[in-house]
């Protein structure tokens, strides 16, 4: 079987590894050294029937080398895929969603890793991973040897099947993470005008696609067990308000009870929903958010693990030499925090890829290009001395957290920790014209984090300074009344 070797390896083509290809970029990387490989298709088969698909499926390398590259899913802002990849107009479809435009750089395009020398080896799922011997293996058989790997295969989708509830693989129940699955969704959507959809999970997955079926004209239904949604970072005063507000839209909201069973039609698409509490609800289509995992099986017993991830120190080295872990998958050291932490959010993925390859791999690399692992091992200090020479130090990742949705006209913002007493400010009304409002986290008499629905750009700026800079706040019903003012003084 064929084997390729590259001086560095990206194993995931999703976030991460494009932020991570634009900073190798501006460090130097030479043609030929840096390839992506990732599981995600390279073609658009949409536009195919059966037949048509399995001709162009074999043919997909000669079409996209002889003519453009179309339908080459290079990595892509992967939170589009749950907002307007979904919407009937206004709709997003790539290249319009490549990164780096979710931070507001440029677009990168397949043609960009082209010219660049990167190679995007695509369609491409490794199934085995000899960190030892600096190897990895395609489902196909192809073999890659690296000198230094970056692991960003982020999440996998929590599936109702893992736990065997019944009828869970009936057709039309989806789940979103990859163009794939979104791609399959929007067909179901089509398929089903004004049809009647069930939305398990009340997360920010729920939320989101609750939102966009319920744009699409379906008939929606959210079920989840927890008392309110998203109650891993809501409080319940913030959730009342998404609550009221998707209900006036049209949402119903079944809390409090799970989905332990599915019908089926002849055809084997879904057809109810059986609710632990008895109840069955109709559905066409069924979309489930429960939850995903980090992809690490492949590394299992090779490397250290913690909370979940594969543990790296603060430029996302893991404990193997020249093995980095970067979104999803890291569990790294949350210096603001004094803490450490996995975080599965975009903002993070595009953070950690970009100290990754800064002041890791790169210089690791550069410093001692053709030398052995024990020279390599060294390059830690080199590159700190190199940058201390040069008059800089190699800064420690300090990652503020921050995560937001979109949904409906609504747009919410969260920097810092939701942990400790929290406060709630402004217009939370679900039926005013124009609500804004949001929540303080306050501990050990500190502001620790901060929420806000519908904040302009400067309000967004100012509630993540204060989740940053953390002032005192004794008096909390005075901090309630301040509400947006307290943050924007800081
Ligand atoms: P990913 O972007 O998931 O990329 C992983 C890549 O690795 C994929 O291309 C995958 O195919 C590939 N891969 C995995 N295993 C293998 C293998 N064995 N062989 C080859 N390739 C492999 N975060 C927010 O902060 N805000 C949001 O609004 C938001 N919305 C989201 C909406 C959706 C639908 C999803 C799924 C996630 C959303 N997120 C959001 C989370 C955010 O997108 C992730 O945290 C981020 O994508 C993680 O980046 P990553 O590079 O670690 O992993």
């Amino acid at each position: 079987m064929a084997e390729k070797s590259f001086k560095y390896v990206i194993l995931g083509g999703g976030v991460s590894a494009g932020y991570a290809a634009r900073e190798f970029d501006k460090q130097g990387v030479k043609p030929g050294e840096l390839a992506i490989i990732s599981k995600e298709a390279s073609l658009f088969y949409v536009y195919f029937n059966d037949e048509d698909l399995i001709a162009f499926e074999n043919a997909v390398w000669f079409f996209i080398d002889k003519t453009s590259e179309l339908g080459v899913v290079a990595p892509y802002e992967r939170p589009a895929l749950s907002k307007a990849y979904l919407f009937p107009e206004g709709t997003a479809r790539l290249p319009g969603f490549h990164v780096c435009v979710g931070s507001g750089g440029e677009r990168l395009l397949p043609e960009w890793y082209k010219e660049k020398g990167i190679e995007l080896i695509l369609s491409t799922e490794i199934v085995k991973a000899d960190l030892a011997a600096k190897t990895l293996v395609s489902a196909a058989g192809e073999i890659f040897k690296y000198h230094i790997l970056i692991i960003a295969t982020g999440s996998a989708v929590i599936k109702l099947t893992d736990f065997g509830v019944q009828g869970a693989d009936a057709k039309n129940i989806f789940y979103l993470r990859e163009i794939d699955d979104a791609d399959k969704l929007v067909e179901a959507i089509k398929g089903k005008k004004n049809g009647k959809a069930v939305i398990v999970g009340g997360g920010y997955i729920g939320l989101e696609l609750s939102a966009a079926l319920r744009i699409n004209n379906l008939d929606v239904t959210m079920v989840y067990p927890e008392p309110w949604c998203m109650p891993r970072l809501f409080t319940a005063g913030i959730a009342a308000f998404y609550e009221g507000y998707y209900a006036n839209k049209g949402v119903k909201i079944i809390k409090g009870t799970v989905a332990v069973g599915f019908n089926a039609d002849s055809n084997g698409e879904v057809k109810e929903v059986k609710l632990k509490d008895g109840r069955v609800l109709e559905a066409d289509i069924v979309v489930v958010g429960v939850g995903g995992r980090p992809l690490v099986t492949l590394f299992k017993g090779q490397v250290e693990e913690e909370k979940g991830g594969i543990k790296t120190d603060t430029f996302f080295k893991t404990s193997i030499s020249d093995v980095y872990a970067v979104g999803d998958v890291a569990t790294f050291p949350m210096k603001l925090y004094n803490d450490i932490r996995r975080v599965e959010h975009v903002d993070h993925a595009r953070k950690s890829a970009e100290q990754a390859v800064k002041v890791g791999s790169f210089h690791a690399f550069v410093v001692s290009s053709s030398s052995n692992a024990s020279e390599l091992n060294l390059s830690r200090s080199i590159s700190a001395i190199k940058s201390n020479e040069e008059g800089k130090t190699i800064d420690a990742y300090d990652y503020l957290p921050f995560f937001y949705s979109r949904s409906f006209d609504l747009s919410w913002q969260f920097y810092g920790d939701n942990v400790g007493d929290a406060v709630l400010f402004g217009d939370n009304d679900p039926a005013s014209p124009k609500p804004k409002f949001g929540s303080y986290w306050i501990k050990d008499g500190k502001v620790v984090g901060a929420f806000l629905e519908g904040g302009s750009p400067d309000e967004n700026k100012a509630i993540a300074k204060v989740a940053r800079v953390q002032p005192p706040a004794v008096n909390l019903d005075l901090l309630t009344k301040e509400g947006l003012s307290f943050a924007c003084k800081i």
